[in-house]
C-alpha cells in the first residue's frame, strides 16, 4: 500500500451549499433536544473511530453491488490520519462478514497502529477464524489490539487468547437496555461507503446522515450544529448496531483504555 498523500477533499458532488441542512421543523426540534443531551456530556474532544466493513467498502468480497460507492485504501487511510489529527486514539473495524474477505483492514490496523499509536480493535461480527487470519491477526503489534466478538463467540474463539491476544465482549449489555455509553460525541462513526453517521446504531436512518468522508472534513463534520451528534430519547436502546461499539465497551474495560 503506497503511502498516503495530504488529505484533500473534493467538494465536487454537486451539493449546494445549506442544501442539506434545509431542515424541517420537527428534525430541528429533536435537533434541539439531542444538542441539549450532547452539551451536558463533559468529554468534547474526539476519541473513537468506527469503521464499519462491509462487502461495500474496505476490501472487496467480489459479491459486492458494483454500483456501491468504494473508498480506496488510501481514503481509509486519510480518514484515519484525519481522526488521529483531532484526537482519535482508537479505532475499531466492525467486519461484518468473515474476516477472510478483507485483505485492506490489516494495511489500515497497522498504519493506525505504528503512524499515530492508536489502539486497534477489530471486532468479528462472524466468529470464524482461518489460519491465515490468525497470522494476520499476530503480525499486528499485539499490546495495541484487542479482538472484539460478542459473549456468545468467547468459548469458540478462547484459543486465540492462548496466542496471547486479548479478547474482549462486543455486546457487553442486553438488547433493549439503556446503552451505558459515552455517546457518540466523541465518536466518528463511518460506514462501508465513507458515510458519516452519529453511531452504530442509527446507521442508514435520513436524520442521523452526518456526511461523507469523501466530500467532508471531519473536523466540520463533528462542529457542525446541523446534524445530530447524540441519539434521540426513544431509540437509545441497545440493538446489534451498538455491537463493538468503542464508546460503550471503553465504559466495560476502563483499566485497558
Ligand atoms: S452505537 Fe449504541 S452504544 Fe454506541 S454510542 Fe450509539 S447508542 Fe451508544
Amino acid at each position: 500500500m503506497p503511502k498516503p498523500v495530504k488529505n484533500v477533499k473534493s467538494k465536487s458532488d454537486g451539493t449546494k451549499k445549506g442544501e442539506i441542512f434545509a431542515l424541517p421543523k420537527h428534525f430541528k426540534n429533536a435537533l434541539t433536544q439531542c444538542r441539549e443531551q450532547a452539551d451536558k456530556s463533559p468529554a468534547k474532544d474526539v476519541t473513537y473511530l468506527w469503521i464499519a466493513v462491509s462487502g461495500k467498502g474496505v476490501g472487496k468480497t467480489g459479491n459486492e453491488n458494483t454500483n456501491a460507492v468504494s473508498l480506496s485504501p488510501q481514503d481509509w487511510l486519510n480518514v484515519v490520519d484525519e481522526s488521529a489529527s483531532l484526537g482519535a486514539t482508537w479505532v475499531v473495524l466492525t467486519v461484518s462478514t468473515k474476516l477472510s474477505q478483507f485483505s485492506d483492514i490489516w494495511d489500515i490496523c497497522r498504519w493506525a497502529q505504528d503512524t499515530h499509536g492508536m489502539m486497534v480493535g477489530i471486532h468479528l461480527g462472524v466468529d470464524e477464524v482461518t489460519p491465515g487470519d490468525v497470522e494476520n491477526i499476530l503480525s499486528l503489534n499485539l499490546s495495541k489490539l484487542r479482538l472484539l466478538v460478542r459473549s456468545d463467540s468467547m468459548e469458540k474463539l478462547a484459543f486465540l487468547e492462548k496466542q496471547g491476544l486479548v479478547l474482549w465482549t462486543a455486546n457487553p449489555q442486553q438488547n433493549g437496555e439503556k446503552p451505558n455509553c459515552q455517546g457518540p460525541a466523541r465518536m466518528i462513526y463511518v460506514n462501508a461507503e465513507g458515510r458519516l453517521y452519529t453511531c452504530g446504531l442509527v446507521e442508514g436512518k435520513a436524520d442521523y446522515l452526518m456526511g461523507s468522508v469523501l466530500h467532508d472534513r471531519l473536523n466540520h463534520v463533528i462542529k457542525s450544529p446541523s446534524v445530530k451528534h447524540c441519539v434521540q430519547e426513544d431509540l437509545h436502546k441497545v440493538a446489534p448496531g451498538c455491537d463493538g461499539c468503542p464508546a460503550l465497551i471503553a465504559n466495560y474495560f476502563t483499566t485497558n483504555l
